[in-house]
């Protein structure tokens, strides 16, 4: 019988940091407040081309899917635009309607799958269990 399975943490059972031992903010420095703070800025913007939930900012600052790696940009600037599809992405669902939207360009290179965010978060992680 799986009994870690069933017994679920709840909000009020939170208890204290492994690492800096606070219950509620962590001390600065701490591994577990650098990893909520990267996973909190982690974003999984539905990708208008495979419709996953997977698009995230890469490392050159362009939009791309972490599922098929298609890349967007909003700066109409960066890219030879008659190349490119227009399309839009949702990049804040809890925006006011109409701010979360961006008109992004569909590039045609596809991106490396370097997110610095995922990248950190993982080292961190292993950091951890390394412990
Ligand atoms: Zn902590
Ligand atoms: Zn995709």
């Amino acid at each position: 019988m799986n009994i870690g399975m069933s017994m679920g943490i709840t909000q009020s059972q939170r208890v204290n940091c492994p690492e800096c031992d606070q219950p509620e903010e962590h001390a600065s420095g701490c591994t577990y407040g650098q990893i909520e703070l990267l996973a909190s800025k982690q974003r999984h913007i539905q990708c208008p081309n495979c419709q996953k939930r997977a698009v995230d900012e890469n490392a050159d600052g362009f939009w791309e899917c972490r599922e098929c790696n298609t890349q967007y940009t909003s700066s109409h600037l960066t890219v030879d635009t008659a190349e490119h599809t227009e399309t839009m992405l949702v990049v804040d669902l809890d925006a006011p309607i109409g701010e979360g939207v961006q008109t992004v360009l569909q590039m045609q290179a596809k991106g490396e799958g370097n997110f610095p965010h995922d990248k950190k978060l993982e080292e961190l992680r292993k950091q951890i269990s390394q412990e």
